[in-house]
């Protein structure tokens, strides 16, 4: 398997290096906004520990990762009044990821409504809103 590369994006985040709009952090985890939202309220949850995916993880990063995914989930359900959420999360560039540090979407969703198209950068004011909107719920 590819080494992890502490140069990603995500990484960057964590270091502080790049802005990003969070959520929600503790000792292990942190969540923050997808600046190219595919649904109101779509944030990232990663371990602050490097790892590239679920398939190098430790069992310590996963069960870290989840409790703060059901964390936010709820959340953000509640923030955004959503009747269900979609999680998303993709392995090496073959199963669909983008940036190789391990990730969970959350994706509060709505009967009915799709998901919009990836890769369309949202609007950061929106956006800003958004993740407010979640920490309040926190
Ligand atoms: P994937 O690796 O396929 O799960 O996708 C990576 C996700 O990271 C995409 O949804 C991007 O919109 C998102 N993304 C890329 N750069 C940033 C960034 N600087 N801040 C927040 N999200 C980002």
């Amino acid at each position: 398997m590819t080494a992890y590369d502490d140069q990603n994006i995500f990484a960057k985040i964590l270091r502080g290096e790049i802005p990003s709009f969070k959520v929600y952090e503790d000792d292990d985890t942190m969540c923050f906004m997808d600046i190219m939202p595919r649904t109101d309220g779509h944030c990232l949850v990663i371990p602050k520990t490097p790892c590239r995916n679920v398939l190098d993880a430790s069992d310590a990063q996963l069960a870290a990762v989840m409790a703060t995914v059901k964390k936010v989930s709820n959340a953000a359900k509640a923030a955004f009044d959503a009747e269900g959420i979609s999680l998303q999360q993709f392995n090496e560039a073959a199963g669909g990821q983008e940036v190789f540090h391990l990730h969970f979407h959350i994706h509060p969703r709505h009967s009915g409504v799709p998901m919009r198209p990836a890769g369309q950068m949202g609007d950061m004011d929106a956006i800003k809103g958004h993740a407010e909107r979640i920490s309040a719920q926190l």
